[in-house]
């Protein structure tokens, strides 16, 4: 290996390992393993997956890809000889920035997986050039700017594929690229992504991400979400919709043509699984495409609809997309004589207008429309599918109880424990042999060792080098000093208000006032955040600003500072994540009850050994159910008493706020003098209020019990052998939340692949 690297170095650079710079290294090992990809076998058989998605938060890849080749250790090797650190060169790659949050990890975890188990299957989507914003902090603010990741040499092959998609006044021509999907000493598949040469990255100025947003031929592929907050923007979304699901329809049946098939038995050899609603498109796609192939609408339709399988992700209705026909009509006029079929057909069997695809007020419900025309519908953790089944889908259930089924999220242990937590998987390697790698099952051996005191000083240490590691990061890219032995109390996602990062503030002002009334913490606490809020989502950007503000005030009050610290992460991402959570204690998993569909970010942190603090939402659930009561930490309203709450219209949290001083005291402070001295007034009084008057996920009603089970936290911490118990417990429990068994699942229940 290291000849081949001082090979390739001098070839490209006319440089060897002693005296090229860390970029030329990568760069080197990027050919390397391109080479090695491209000699990988692909996963074939008779059936084929295609998975479809707007999203792929696929992370760095170097690392991971040597991992899955089975090349990491010698190419770390090879570096070590000349003093070079692979740790310190795969910080050169840029993180390809395509996805936004959970969604689009998962999609990314499936890949690993899918090639993993050795399945055929691709994954389908777009090559944003600049992905979702990147995020800087400026004055207690959120400030977006373009986050250009595509560089010279790139994992992106370009493919001589391209595709013509028609739109309603002129036809945009695709150009395709691929990126290799190695599985774990398995075969590759890969990930196709979509684009167009006429793209134009100089529209967008360096300062921000605003853009011409009629100017489609142009910006069609340059941002993951534009701002939809505008009847453009909407348009927007649509042409990027329909561009996504025509060429992958484009694709699937090109390459089943290539491989001879019958496409009257298309569904023989090829599952299409619909990543949340913004592919269902495919849908009347391909209806349309069949149709000209010669089918009759009821043929292509009767074929679609064996095909096509629709996950969905939120129960949050605002989240659910509807598309008003006009919209389409000025889009994709050539899909609505098959949304009016389809819708007409539902219609016709089913006088419930629930069920209906088009709405009185003209909106096409893209869910409905899966449901309908899909062979399967399934949830994403055991709680959210049955919230599905009994609440939000009820009236499709009803009709269709064999389509639904569950399949609790995962997440891919190569990369969210492997490659981000070395030490901890090389010391699970010492106690358990290396079997856990293939079956994560295997964790559980580690049991036998939950009361073995070496063994817990061991993973203590462990946890405390992670620290030490986020100390010393923070430092170079954030100016920021953390104290590594103070507690770590972690909260990384995006911003919703459903997630309820502005309760953890609450606490935050609760601990601040509590310390200046004199009680001191006997271990130092470390709070902290990393979240992007949409653009345009004004309570979620106020919620940062109040995180930032009161981040300053402790930081400067050093009557509080040696015992609290609050933190924010910039640009929370794949990368921050993977350095973040190997070095948290506090898992914060503290949505409202039945909003959160599963969570992805709950699981890390279980792997990693951080113990759960949340609420019974989600996969948090099957966490409990697992490590058992004792090893987690649940508060809260419960799911069925929040979805009552919202059936009845019975919360109000000014009655709460004016029942309670003492909740009252910590809502008052985010208008505080102390605050307004140093925030903007105006964004701080716009969350005053909009906790005082509306707080649709009932902060309020959670944060007392909230901040007792966090104090009881803090305090359980103290007794170490106890809470480095509950660290090995929970990832010795975590097998069960391994992307391979979803994978399976999928594959056992839905997919069927050979
Ligand atoms: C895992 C992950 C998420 C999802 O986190 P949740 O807590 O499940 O919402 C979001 N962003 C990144 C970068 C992640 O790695």
């Amino acid at each position: 290996m290291e000849e081949r690297i001082q090979a390739v170095l001098r070839e490209r650079f006319g440089r060897d390992l002693d005296n090229c710079t860390k970029s030329e290294i990568f760069e080197a090992l990027m050919v390397i393993t391109k080479q090695e990809m491209a000699k990988c076998p692909r996963n074939t058989g008779k059936k084929k997956l295609y998975y479809i998605s707007a999203e792929f938060l696929i992370g760095k890849l170097l690392s991971n890809n040597l991992i899955n080749l089975g090349l990491y250790d010698e190419v770390e090797k090879a570096l070590e000889a000349h003093g070079r650190e692979l740790t310190e060169i795969e910080e050169m790659e840029m993180e390809p920035s395509l996805g936004n949050g959970g969604l689009g990890r998962l999609a990314a975890c499936f890949l690993d997986s899918i090639a993993t188990l050795g399945l055929p299957g691709d994954g389908i989507g777009l090559n944003y050039h600049f992905g979702l914003f990147r995020q800087l902090l400026v004055n207690n603010k959120q400030k977006e700017v373009k986050n250009p990741w595509i560089t010279g040499e790139s994992w992106l092959v370009r493919q001589p594929v391209s595709f013509a998609v028609p739109f309603k006044n002129f036809t945009m021509h695709s150009t395709l690229y691929d990126i290799d999907v190695p599985g774990y000493e398995s075969g590759c598949n890969r990930l196709h992504l979509f684009d167009v040469d006429s793209i134009d990255e100089n529209i967008v100025p360096s300062d921000s991400i605003n853009f011409d947003k009629y100017q489609i031929q142009k910006n069609l592929t340059l941002f993951l979400y534009p701002d939809d907050s505008d009847r453009a923007g909407q348009l927007l979304r649509i042409y990027q919709q329909y561009f996504m699901v025509s060429n992958g329809a484009q694709l699937i049946l090109m390459e089943c043509e290539q491989k001879g098939y019958d496409l009257h038995r298309l569904y023989d050899h090829v599952v299409i699984q619909i990543n949340d609603t913004h592919p269902s498109m495919v849908i009347p796609e391909l209806i349309r495409l069949l149709q000209a192939k010669g089918f009759t609408m009821q043929e292509a339709i009767d074929v679609v609809s064996k095909t096509c399988a629709y996950t969905n992700h939120t129960i949050l209705a605002e989240a659910l997309e509807k598309w008003p026909l006009d919209y389409l009509e000025e889009v994709v006029p050539h899909l609505l004589p098959i949304i009016h079929e389809l819708d007409a057909q539902v219609k016709r069997k089913y006088d419930d207008e629930k069920v209906y695809i088009i709405d009185k007020d003209k909106r096409v419900h893209m869910a409905h429309m899966d449901i309908h025309y899909g062979f399967s519908v399934n949830g994403v953790a055991a709680l959210h599918t049955e919230i599905l089944k009994n609440s939000e889908l009820k009236p499709f259930y009803d009709i269709y109880p064999e389509k639904f089924n569950n399949k609790t999220n995962g997440i891919t242990f190569r990369r969210w424990l492997l490659h981000c937590n070395h030490e901890l998987a090389d010391y699970i390697e010492s106690l358990i042999g290396p079997a856990f790698k293939k079956d994560a099952n295997e964790l559980e051996k580690l049991l036998e060792y939950q009361n073995d005191a070496k063994v817990l000083a061991k993973l203590e240490e462990i946890k405390h080098h992670r620290k030490e590691e986020v100390k010393q990061y923070l430092y170079e890219t954030q100016n920021i000093h953390v104290d590594a032995d103070s507690i770590f109390d972690v909260q990384v996602k995006r911003l919703h208000e459903y997630k309820r990062q502005q309760m953890n503030a609450l606490y935050a002002i609760y601990k601040y006032l509590d310390i200046k009334s004199g009680n001191k913490p006997k271990t130092p606490i470390t709070m902290i955040f990393g979240a992007k809020a949409a653009p345009a989502y004004t309570i979620a950007k106020d919620i940062i600003h109040l995180i930032l503000c009161l981040e300053e005030l402790i930081e400067n009050d050093p009557e509080v500072r040696p015992y609290f610290h609050i933190i924010m992460l910039e640009n929370y991402n794949v990368s921050k994540a993977a350095k973040i959570i190997p070095a948290a204690d506090i898992s914060e998993q503290i949505s409202l009850a039945s909003k959160e569909a599963s969570g992805t970010g709950n699981m890390k942190f279980m792997l990693n050994g951080a113990v759960t603090l949340g609420t019974e939402d989600g996969a948090n659930v099957e966490i409990r159910d697992l490590v058992g009561d004792d090893n987690i930490y649940i508060f809260g309203k419960r799911p069925q008493d929040v979805i009552d709450l919202y059936a009845e219209g019975a919360y109000c949290s000014k009655d709460i706020y004016d029942e309670d001083e003492e909740i009252a005291k910590l809502v008052d402070f985010i208008v505080s003098d102390e605050l307004l001295a140093i925030g903007d007034k105006a964004c701080l009084e716009r969350l005053y209020n909009e906790i005082l008057n509306k707080d649709w996920f009932m902060t309020l009603l959670d944060v007392k019990e909230y901040i007792a089970t966090k104090e009881k936290v803090y305090k359980d911490y103290d007794n170490r052998k106890k809470w480095n118990k509950m660290c090995l417990v929970n990832i010795a429990k975590a097998g069960f939340f391994s992307s391979d068994r979803t994978i399976e699942q999928y594959n056992e229940d839905i997919w069927h692949l050979s």
